[in-house]
């Protein structure tokens, strides 16, 4: 048995049994729609999933911010919402899934997301969880709460991202994926790793206050961590703010880069067509 199907399995079938509205939409994931498109070279999934809206439309400038109350904060939580808790974190099933086993991983505290002093964190949260594909939406990159620091998992495996990973058999790799520029490293020893993070990260910095845009992916098998750095140039792409019919909520974080892109209107995911994709991924992605 492994380390995390220890905890992790019980937890989630624990709150999914005691939480009848997140027992409801992860029911509703098997009903999901999902399209394929060919971009650049890779086939990405597309998922129409209505639940999404309050993420797709969520308002993340810092006054609507300072202005809501803060969801992740355990307060502000609903009360049937049960909590695992993992080093200064508390490990929460996502109310609003994507992929099957989505958790998210909040502090414990209210602290803004600012993934670099939070490195060793990651590699070791991934290691509990093993068997997941843990993530980070930098604060202007898809985060919904970027005032209150989180990671999220999903269940490994589905994803075309890691189908990429798979590929590089390197220790190192810095090239184009099918959402723009990417950057991945892999090795056993946690200080490389978190060097090798720092040392990517120096190269898109434009502030030394602010961390660059990027998402950022790990994986832990067999002792041997990956990791994956998708910096970013924007947040939303020019269609999300179109008129009338050139509107197209997409709004990508971390597993629209990886190549599962979620639409929460149907009208999107029926327009939806691999150019209007590329065109979205060369917007929001690094090339
Ligand atoms: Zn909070």
């Amino acid at each position: 048995m492994t380390r995390q199907s220890d905890k992790i399995f019980p937890f989630i079938d624990k709150q999914l049994a005691s939480w009848s509205e997140g027992r409801l939409r992860f029911g509703q994931l098997n009903d999901v729609l999902y399209k394929s498109l060919t971009v650049n070279g890779v086939e990405v999934k597309i998922q129409f999933n209505p639940e999404r809206v309050r993420s797709a439309t969520a308002q993340v400038t810092a006054t609507a911010i300072k202005r809501r109350q803060c969801f992740l904060c355990r307060k502000n939580r609903p009360p049937d919402q049960m909590y695992l808790s993992w080093r200064n974190y508390q490990i929460l099933v996502n109310p609003y899934p994507i992929l099957p086993r989505h958790l998210t991983v909040a502090s414990a505290r209210h602290q803004p997301q600012f993934i670099l002093s939070r490195v060793t964190d990651m590699l070791d949260l991934t290691r509990f969880l093993e068997g997941f594909l843990v993530f980070y939406n930098g604060a202007q990159c898809g985060a919904s709460a970027p005032d209150h620091f989180h990671f999220q998992a999903v269940e490994a495996g589905h994803t075309p991202l890691e189908r990429l990973m798979d590929g590089y058999a390197t220790e190192k790799t810095t090239g184009m994926g099918f959402s723009g520029r990417l950057h991945y490293f892999s090795g056993k020893k946690k200080s490389i790793l978190r060097d090798t993070f720092e040392t990517v990260c120096r190269e898109y910095e434009n502030s030394p206050d602010a961390e660059p845009m990027m998402n950022v992916f790990c994986r832990h098998m067999h002792g041997i961590w990956e990791l994956t750095v998708i910096p970013r140039l924007k947040h939303r792409p020019e269609c999300y703010c179109g008129v009338g019919d050139a509107q197209m909520l997409v709004s990508p974080g971390a597993l629209d880069m990886a190549g599962i892109v979620v639409t929460a209107r149907e009208c999107d995911f029926r327009k939806l067509a691999a150019e209007n994709l590329t065109q979205i991924y060369r917007e929001t992605g690094c090339w």
